[in-house]
C-alpha cells in the first residue's frame, strides 16, 4: 500500500501544468506543483485563487450593507456617548469631540468588514468548488 502510494507519488503531475506535483489544493484537492500550489499558509491552488479573485465584486457587494450598518451602528453609539459624556462633564462639543465621532463608526465598519473579509475567506476554503 506504501509502496503503491509512492509510486502514485511520484507519477502525478500538477493538474495546471507539466511539472511534478508537490502537494495538493487544501480547497479543491488538485495535485499542484511549487508554482501553482498555495504558497502560503491560508491560500489555495492557482486556480481556486482565481475563482476567488474573480469573485470579489460579489463579496464587495455582499459586505457593503454590513459595513454600512456597522457604521450606522458607530455613529449612533458615539452620538449617544458624546452626548452622555458632555452631559455629564458639562463640555462644549469640541474639535476633538467631532474627531471622535467621525473616527469610531469608521473604525467599526473597517473592523466588521475585516471580520466579513475574513469569514467569507474561511468558508471558501473549506467549501470545495463544484465538480
Ligand atoms: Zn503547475
Ligand atoms: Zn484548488
Amino acid at each position: 500500500m506504501v509502496a503503491l502510494a509512492a509510486c502514485y507519488e511520484a507519477r502525478v503531475t500538477c493538474s495546471l501544468c507539466e511539472e511534478k506535483a508537490r502537494g495538493e489544493c487544501p480547497r479543491c484537492r488538485a495535485p499542484v506543483c511549487g508554482f501553482h500550489g498555495p504558497w502560503k499558509e491560508g491560500f489555495a491552488c492557482r486556480r481556486c485563487e482565481d475563482a476567488w479573485d474573480a469573485a470579489k465584486k460579489q463579496r464587495r457587494l455582499a459586505i457593503l450593507p454590513v459595513t454600512l450598518m456597522a457604521a450606522g451602528l458607530g455613529a449612533v453609539l458615539s452620538a449617544a456617548a458624546m452626548f452622555l459624556l458632555m452631559r455629564q462633564a458639562d463640555l462644549g462639543l469640541g474639535a476633538g469631540g467631532a474627531l471622535v465621532m467621525l473616527a469610531v463608526p469608521i473604525l467599526i465598519a473597517v473592523v466588521a468588514k475585516r471580520r466579513a473579509d475574513r469569514a467569507m475567506r474561511r468558508r471558501f476554503l473549506a467549501t470545495p468548488p463544484p465538480a
